[in-house]
C-alpha cells in the first residue's frame, strides 16, 4: 500500500505540472483570440486540442522523468511503449484521475488492513486447542471383542489408508461395507471428511487392514479416494469420488491420532508409512498429501510432550482398558 502510494505521488507530480501548463495555455488562448477581436473558440473543439495537448505532454514528462505506472508498481509483463501511453493518457488529464485513484486507495485501505489484522489473529484462536489431544478412546465399536485376536505384543507400525470410497461416505457405511467384504473389524481408526474420528478396532487388538503387517501394526483410514491415475479403472480419475484430497480438518485429526499412537506405543515417525509402502496397492493414492501428514504428526508430538494439559490427557489413556495387550 505504502508503494502504491509513492507512485501516485510521482504521478500527481507530473499531472499537476501537466495542469497547471493546460490551464495557461487555455488562457492564452482565450487572450489571443479575444486580442485578435475574433469570437470566443468553441469550446468542444478547445477541450479535444487541449486534450490531446495533456496527452502528448503526459507521454513526454513520464518518458523524462521515467514515470512509467506499471513499471513502477512492479507489474512486469507490460511492454514499455504501452505502459507510457497508458501513464500519458492519466497525468494527461490532470489531476482529477490521479486524485480518484488515491482517493480509492485511501478508502480501500482500511478495509486491507482489517483484513490482513483478521488473517494474523486467526492462528491465534486455533493456538490453545493445540495443546491439548482431543483424542477420545473407549474401546472403539466393539469394545467387548478384541477384533482378529490379541496382539502378542504392541504395535511398532502404523500404516495410514484411504477408503477408495466418496470423500462424503459417513463412519457406518465404511463398517457396513467392511462387513460385506468380510473383513469386519479392519481399521483401529477411521476419519471422516468433517474432521471426526471414529475409533472402529480395539487398539490393542489385531485388525485385518494391511495383509502381512496386521499382527504388529495400527490401521488408520482417512475416507475418500485419493488416486487418480486414468488407468486404474477403480480410481477418481474423473473426480467421481468427490474432491481428490483429504479436507483440512481430516488430515488434521489424522495427524493427532498418529501423533497419539506414536506417544502411547513409543513408534519412531520411520515407522509411519502408506499402505503401498508394505503392500501391492496405490492406497492411499497419488494425490494423497503423506509428507504433509507425517510433519503434522510429528509437530503433534513434538508440543504435546512439552505441553502439560497433552501429558496428562496421555495419563488417562495409558490407563484405559483395550489400549495395551
Ligand atoms: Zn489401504
Amino acid at each position: 500500500m505504502a508503494e502504491a502510494l509513492a507512485v501516485l505521488i510521482r504521478l500527481l507530480v507530473v499531472s499537476t505540472i501537466v495542469e497547471r501548463v493546460l490551464e495557461i495555455a487555455s488562457q492564452i488562448w482565450d487572450y489571443v483570440l479575444q486580442a485578435d477581436g475574433k469570437p470566443k473558440a468553441d469550446p468542444g473543439r478547445k477541450r479535444v486540442i487541449l486534450q490531446t495537448a495533456g496527452f502528448v505532454l503526459g507521454t513526454a514528462l513520464s518518458l523524462a522523468m521515467g514515470v512509467r505506472v506499471f513499471g513502477m508498481l512492479g507489474i512486469e509483463g507490460v511492454p514499455f511503449l504501452l505502459d507510457l501511453v497508458f501513464t500519458g493518457i492519466l497525468v494527461g488529464g490532470g489531476t482529477e484521475p490521479v486524485h480518484s485513484l488515491i482517493k480509492f486507495l485511501e478508502e480501500n485501505k482500511d478495509r486491507v488492513k482489517r483484513e490482513l489484522n483478521e488473517a494474523r489473529a486467526a492462528p491465534e484462536t486455533v493456538m490453545p486447542e493445540l495443546e491439548t489431544i482431543g483424542i477420545s478412546y473407549r474401546g472403539g465399536l466393539y469394545p467387548d471383542r478384541p477384533g482378529h485376536g490379541l496382539r502378542t505384543g504392541n504395535p511398532d507400525l502404523i500404516v495410514f489408508h484411504h477408503s477408495a470410497t466418496h470423500l462424503e461416505t459417513s463412519f457406518d457405511r465404511i463398517v457396513q461395507i467392511e462387513r460385506e467384504r468380510d473383513l469386519d473389524p479392519t481399521y483401529h481408526c477411521v476419519v471422516t471428511a468433517d474432521g471426526r474420528h471414529h475409533n472402529y478396532c480395539r487398539w490393542d487388538s489385531i485388525g485385518w487392514h494391511a495383509k502381512g503387517v496386521n499382527t504388529r501394526s495400527l490401521g488408520i483410514c482417512l475416507v475418500g479416494n485419493f488416486h487418480t491415475d486414468p488407468a486404474d479403472p477403480s480410481s477418481n480419475a474423473n473426480g467421481r469420488f468427490g474432491p481428490p484430497q483429504p479436507t483440512e480438518a481430516q488430515l488434521d485429526t489424522a495427524a493427532r491420532v498418529i501423533a497419539l499412537w506414536m506417544l502411547l506405543y513409543n513408534i519412531p515417525d520411520t515407522q509411519v508409512v502408506p499402505h503401498r509402502a508394505v503392500g501391492n496397492t496405490s492406497c492411499p493414492g497419488d494425490r494423497f498429501p503423506a509428507q504433509e501428514l507425517l510433519d503434522r504428526a510429528r509437530k503433534y508430538r513434538e508440543m504435546w510432550a512439552r505441553s502439560e494439559v497433552a501429558q496428562k490427557e496421555l495419563a488417562e489413556l495409558r490407563g484405559k482398558e483395550g489400549v495395551y495387550v
